[in-house]
């Protein structure tokens, strides 16, 4: 196959499937019955203090004595005003307190800084960056400008948050301010990437929004949960009117970050006797505090003893420390009514593909050593944790394995006999029937157990050493799984190495040239075979999850058909195109991600359920889960890292000053434990459009239109999918023109936008030149695109906006303190990053080294002219000439250590991009492309420059141009 331009080059290439409407919704479950709320006895007798002493001051209450003061309420909005000063320009005034939206009301403290870009970016404008070098300093040619400076012409000329600014900028336009107060930009130049990584808009809350005092946590993390806008139209008429796509992100079951603090657990679980919203704290307290008033129904409950007296020892305490109250991200311990069964234990059930393809890979080789090496990391409290394992090929192999409760007698001869491990060979794969289905499933840490698995991994690789099978029964195997785990559910970790050919589910080569020129591309993304999704629906219903590795040493996967299995359970699908278990840095990539997945803190057989406030309706969700009734989705595993989109629409007028949104995970937590995560949001509604607009969150409205995107491109074609994104985006610049300019129609010389939305038109374009959409004459090989579209899918927001718009930096020219600790004596986990630059390809030197990342790849461009320094002491090579071009051989994964200290800063760079852009779950591969060297390389990297213009498709420029004359033809 000759090179793919656009691709690293790979062996082979394959498609992919979707996700077709989910019909035939089984039974609900999970959810305990409506009436499962016993009546809380309201309070205790405390006769004679009409005001209860321990309750926050509520409206119409004086202030009462002993509570705190209120002070956040008068926080100042996030400092971002200074990051958009021009560069040299004064710092701009701030105005405490004064709050910059346009809603009343006063301003929610700012958001922790959880987002991974905002961290981690504090420190990156360091002094001298894009000075000209001085002698020895840097690697920059003393002569060269600095071609890469913040671009002069930035997004629009008012500045945001200064009012003046605006003041002016709006006399300028010959608007009221009073009536349109949506801070403007112009679209124009290339976009000021600090943009990026703002934090998301402040959401605003109107007074006696909480029944709490204002804290830190009364609003979640937006790494948990945020909404593409961040105001609510109050009307039908009005969500209707604004063209905007409304929808939620959601993360309930984030990866934590080292230094985070956990999500608080409760103990005592409160819930709207009408609607069974869990209370938090956008609930009002009434009648003194006796009773709360639900903030969905509005309905009246009794306030629970424990509120106000602690549950055992009867002493009082303070009703606004209970987390419940005071945050909205908590976790509540679940009582036996919401079990049906006790909880699940971890389960991990491997199916290993042993056939010929998969041994001359080394994908066998590789495996069971990386899950032997894995197997400490697999949470396993108080023992419950299950092992087992299926091998196959045109056969299915099992292995049955000494019970830990043999080995208990501690016998040593006994014991030493019980490792042996009997292997059953099972030839009929249509009547799969399972032997000794006893000993299939073994404790993990059982001593006499532990043993014999790791005694079988050890020993797997060298039993089918000689093997000359070819074909793959990996449905039989499927069943075969089925059948062990239907009664207790756990985890299957599928393991192909080729395509499946033997029984049910065999999969055929897909002929990808012929489906691209019959204009059937989406074909390849949709499932061949409709066993696997069946079979995921049916192993939802069981509790049971799927994680598949794909491996595709010599070609066609179909990762589409495959990746099925963990769309409906909740699962995870990697993908390893061109694996070759005789490369180092090969093997060490899997066996660095097989640790970190294994040892994940997943959830297990959980439903998840998303409330909101009247009038509010969900429509539609995206991610892996199985939808189970109108708004349940269950999740035999709740993968950290998985993020979940949702659609809404307003179809009734939205009761009340305040919007929100419930969700609730109802899970098993991998220490045993039932558990209910509890994430609230609430946001102000309105009637006016211009505060909707200025509410605009675009990066989350970037992401939900790419999983919206995705999904169009499967069920209808990959073309209608990239129409719909760009006809949004006008539509959207459209409404505001004619309703929220003064020009309403007409042509105009300049392009308005909102500034919250200035990035929309970046994304978009990001979204229409990424893989997973992408067109043009070099085709995607369709398994490259059904991955791509898996993790479109499946990410959080912050993992797919890295994904999304990579980054890049320039190596040759960043300052002294690019890649040390962000602050003295830190852990090196977050360091100084440079500037991030625009994706264009006018910002590469012949003199540079430039890095870019997005979170799968990095990549190094190095220019023919770099200095010799650079190279030695980065790559320890002395010459450009001397410098390997292609995927770096990486022996231990990382990229390789020099002795020199610029070394260590880049790869302190490497790991602190790792944790941003893929939470340490994946380690990136790493390429060398050289300015003169391979040709489908140097494609591939550029095809990431998505300000470029890449074949047909605008660049980023002509997107604005083709988006102004669109406006202009009105
Ligand atoms: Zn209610």
């Amino acid at each position: 196959m000759p090179p793919q331009p656009g691709f690293p080059p790979q062996q082979g290439q394959p498609p992919q499937q979707g996700f077709p409407p989910q019909q035939g919704h089984p039974p609900q479950q999970g959810f305990p019955p409506q009436q499962g709320f016993p009546p809380q006895q309201g309070f205790p007798p405390q006769q004679g203090h009409p005001p209860q002493q321990g309750f926050p001051p509520q409206q119409g209450f004086p202030p009462q004595q002993g509570l705190p003061p209120q002070q956040a309420m008068h926080s100042p909005p996030p400092p971002v005003q200074e990051q958009f000063q021009p560069r040299g320009g004064a710092p701009p005034p701030i105005h405490p307190g004064q709050p910059r939206s346009p809603v009343g009301g006063f301003q929610a403290p700012p958001r922790s800084p959880g987002s991974p870009t905002g961290s981690a970016h504090g420190g990156s404008h360091g002094p001298g960056y894009g000075m000209p070098s001085g002698p020895g300093d840097a690697f920059t040619p003393g002569a060269q400008a600095p071609s890469h400076q913040i671009p002069q012409q930035q997004y629009g000329a008012a500045q945001p948050g200064d009012i003046s600014g605006m003041t002016q900028q709006f006399g300028q336009m010959g608007m009221e301010q009073t009536q349109q107060q949506v801070p403007t930009v112009v679209l124009g130049g290339p976009p000021d990437m600090r943009m990026l990584d703002e934090p998301p808009q402040p959401i605003v809350l109107p007074h006696g929004a909480t029944c709490t005092p204002l804290g830190p946590k009364t609003l979640p993390d937006p790494s948990y949960k945020r909404a593409s806008v961040n105001v609510i139209p109050a009307t039908p008429a009005l969500a209707k009117k604004s063209g905007l796509p409304l929808g939620l992100l959601v993360c309930p079951y984030k990866s934590q970050l080292p230094g985070e603090e956990p999500v608080p657990t409760v103990g005592e679980i409160a819930r709207c006797r009408r609607c069974r919203t869990y209370v938090n704290p956008f609930v009002q307290f009434v009648e003194a505090g006796r009773r709360w008033k639900c903030n969905m129904c509005f309905a009246l409950n009794d306030c629970p003893q424990y509120f106000d007296y602690h549950p055992h020892t009867h002493q009082p305490i303070q009703r606004w420390e209970r987390a419940e109250l005071t945050q909205s991200v908590v976790e509540f311990i679940a009582p036996s009514e919401y079990m049906v069964r006790p909880p699940q234990p971890p389960v991990y059930l491997f199916l290993l593909d042993v056939s010929f393809p998969s041994v001359q890979a080394g994908v066998l080789d590789t495996m069971a050593a990386a899950i032997r090496s894995s197997l400490d990391a697999i949470p396993d409290v108080g023992g419950r944790a299950r092992f087992g394992i299926i091998t196959y090929d045109t056969s299915l192999h099992f292995y049955a394995l000494p019970t830990g409760a043999q080995t208990a007698s501690g016998e040593g001869e006994e014991e030493e006999e019980e490792r042996d491990v009997e292997m059953l060979v099972v030839s009929d794969i249509d009547e799969v029937f399972l032997p000794r289905p006893d000993r299939l499933l073994t404790p993990l840490n059982q001593p006499g157990s532990r043993k014999s698995i790791e005694s079988l991994l050890e020993r797997l690789p060298s039993m089918f050493r000689d093997t000359t099978v070819v074909g793959s029964a990996l449905g039989p195997a499927l069943n075969a799984a089925n059948r062990l785990l239907k009664s207790i559910g756990g985890k299957i970790i599928v393991i192909q190495a080729s395509l499946p050919s033997v029984g049910p589910g065999a999969l055929k080569a897909r002929d990808e040239g012929k489906a691209r020129s019959s204009g059937k591309e989406s074909s390849l993304l949709s499932p061949q075979d409709a066993f696997y999704k069946n079979f995921a629906v049916e192993a939802s219903r069981h509790q049971i999850a799927l994680d598949v590795l794909t491996f595709a040493p010599s070609g066609y996967a179909d990762v589409a058909t495959l990746s099925c299995l963990p769309r409906y359970t909740g699962g995870d699908h990697r993908f390893y195109p061109g694996f070759n278990g005789s490369r180092a840095g090969d093997r060490a990539k899997v066996t660095e991600e097989v640790r970190q997945f294994l040892g994940a803190r997943t959830g297990l057989e959980a439903v998840m359920r998303i409330r909101a406030s009247k009038g509010i309706r969900m429509t539609a969700f995206h991610g892996h889960f199985f939808l189970r009734s109108m708004d349940l989705l269950a999740l035999p595993n709740v993968t950290p890292g998985h993020g979940y989109g949702v659609e809404f629409v307003v179809e009734e007028d939205v009761p009340g000053p305040l919007a929100y949104f419930q969700t609730a995970v109802l899970h098993t937590s991998c220490d045993g434990e039932r558990r209910i995560r509890v994430v609230t949001l609430a946001l102000p509604t309105t009637s006016s459009l211009s505060q909707i607009y200025a509410s605009v969150d675009a990066q989350t409205m970037a992401t939900l239109l790419a999983k919206k995107g995705v999904e169009r491109s499967v069920s209808a074609k990959i073309d209608d999918a990239r129409e719909a994104l760009v006809a949004k985006m006008a539509q959207i610049l459209r409404v505001f023109k004619t309703q929220l300019t003064s020009t309403a129609s007409g042509a105009t010389a300049q392009l308005q936008a909102p500034r919250s939305i200035a990035l929309l038109p970046l994304y978009i374009l990001s979204i229409l030149k990424h893989v997973s959409l992408r067109l043009g004459s070099s085709p995607v090989p369709s398994d490259l695109r059904a991955q791509a579209q898996n993790l479109l899918t499946s990410q959080s927001a912050e993992l797919m906006l890295e994904y999304l718009h990579p980054r890049l930096y320039a190596l040759h020219t960043m300052g002294p303190e690019c890649g040390k600790p962000m602050e003295e004596g830190a852990s090196g986990d977050h360091v100084v990053l440079p500037p991030r630059m625009n994706l264009s390809s006018e910002r590469l030197e012949r003199h540079g080294c430039f890095l870019l990342s997005d979170g799968q790849h990095v990549m190094f461009w190095v220019g023919r002219e770099v200095s010799p320094r650079l190279l030695q002491d980065l790559f320890n090579v002395p010459s450009y000439a001397a410098l390997p071009g292609g995927k770096l051989e990486c022996p231990d994964g990382n990229f390789p250590e020099g002795e020199h200290e610029f070394n260590h800063r880049v790869r302190a760079i490497l790991r602190s991009l790792r944790r941003i852009q893929s939470r340490d779950l994946v380690l990136p591969d790493i390429h060398i492309v050289k300015e003169d060297g391979d040709p489908a390389l140097r494609m591939w990297f550029l095809s990431h420059l998505v300000q470029d213009r890449a074949g047909e498709v605008w660049s980023f420029p002509q997107f604005l141009q083709y988006l102004k004359d669109q406006l202009n033809k009105d």
